[in-house]
């Protein structure tokens, strides 16, 4: 069984680690197939996290313009629809695209505008997440989640935390969740990946999202997968970024398929295409090969994940059909 002809949903997908060779080629000329590999693509097993983001520097640097911008995300719809993508969240750091002068506004709005054009073209249905990261101050993370409200009605519509969680606190980022609790903004967070069960905990009580990045380690406290259940919270599951970051040592170890047999509401995702050298069609084929998963494993991940996109009642609805006529027919 191929999955490549499936129709798929990602919910967890990072714009700036997702640039093909092509691409970056357009945007550096002169740069190799060997170059690009080298510092775009991270080996099958970095040191941790930290060391596996190391490689996000190369892409934000290469979209520091409204043109670089527009052809970077024209490239990741290039990919989604080879992939047989039909609903994605595209998600990234505003702040870490002014280095030339651009306003963080404007680059959201150029972002917003490309994905507009994308989904006009490409039939593709896709929403924005913005990203506010681990290390920033208070009001960096302020004014992210600013930034959603201002764009409220576009294609943004969530907000996210990402970057090292085990190398920084949750505490400058506490406001930002609330604001965006009060503004009724759909959230999720990126936790239980670089660190354990408490920080899911910790991340649960203080932002409160309705899904989680990653959360694989939540499998660890029997307490927090109940309360997951319970309360319906979503984990946005990405296999070989975590083996990547050595989160689990092999692809066997990894909890995924108990996860979901745990009835836990969960989708696969590739986190960075680029930096782990993955296509969505490709993480379903590893979980097919290493876990046995058959189409009707893909088919509850794909509905799971559209119940908990944040995008409207309409689109929710629309791609579930299409889900559904692709896998049952
Ligand atoms: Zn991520």
């Amino acid at each position: 069984m191929n999955f490549s002809h499936l129709p798929k949903v990602e919910l967890h997908l990072h714009l700036d680690c997702s640039l093909s060779y092509d691409i970056v080629k357009e945007l550096k000329p002169g740069t190799t197939y060997e170059a690009f590999r080298q510092s775009f693509i991270a080996p099958p097993k970095c040191i941790d996290l930290a060391d596996y983001i190391k490689r996000a520097i190369n892409g934000f640097e290469l979209m520091q313009s409204r043109e670089q911008l527009q052809l970077v995300t024209m490239d990741l719809f290039r990919q989604l629809k080879a992939d047989n993508v039909v609903y994605a969240e595209l998600r990234f750091a505003p702040l870490q695209h002014i280095m030339q002068g651009l306003t963080a506004h404007e680059v959201v709005s150029t972002v917003n505008d490309t994905v507009v054009k994308c989904i006009e073209e490409t039939g593709i249905e896709a929403s924005i997440i913005l990203c506010t990261l681990r290390h920033y101050a208070e009001s960096q993370s302020m004014q992210t989640a600013y930034l959603v409200k201002d764009f409220e009605g576009s294609k943004v519509t969530a907000f996210d935390i990402a970057a090292d969680e085990a190398g920084f606190p949750i505490d400058s980022h506490i406001a930002a969740f609330q604001f965006v609790r009060e503004n009724k903004i759909f959230c999720t967070a990126h936790a239980g990946e670089a660190r354990g069960p408490q920080s899911v905990w910790e991340t649960m009580e203080n932002f409160r999202p309705t899904r989680i990045g990653h959360g694989i380690r939540s499998i660890e406290d029997g307490g927090l997968i109940n309360f997951l259940r319970e309360n319906d919270i979503h984990l946005e599951v990405c296999p070989t970024s975590n083996v990547q970051t050595n989160v689990v040592d092999r692809m066997d170890d990894h909890p995924a398929a108990k996860i979901f047999d745990q009835g836990i509401s969960m989708s696969i995702n590739t986190d960075a295409r680029t930096i782990s050298d993955v296509t969505l069609g490709s993480e379903y084929e590893v979980m097919k090969t290493i876990f046995n998963w058959k189409q009707s494993h893909f088919l509850r991940c794909n509905l799971e994940a559209m119940r908990h996109a944040f995008t409207t009642e309409d689109i929710r609805r629309k791609i579930s059909h299409k889900i559904l006529n692709g896998y049952i027919g």
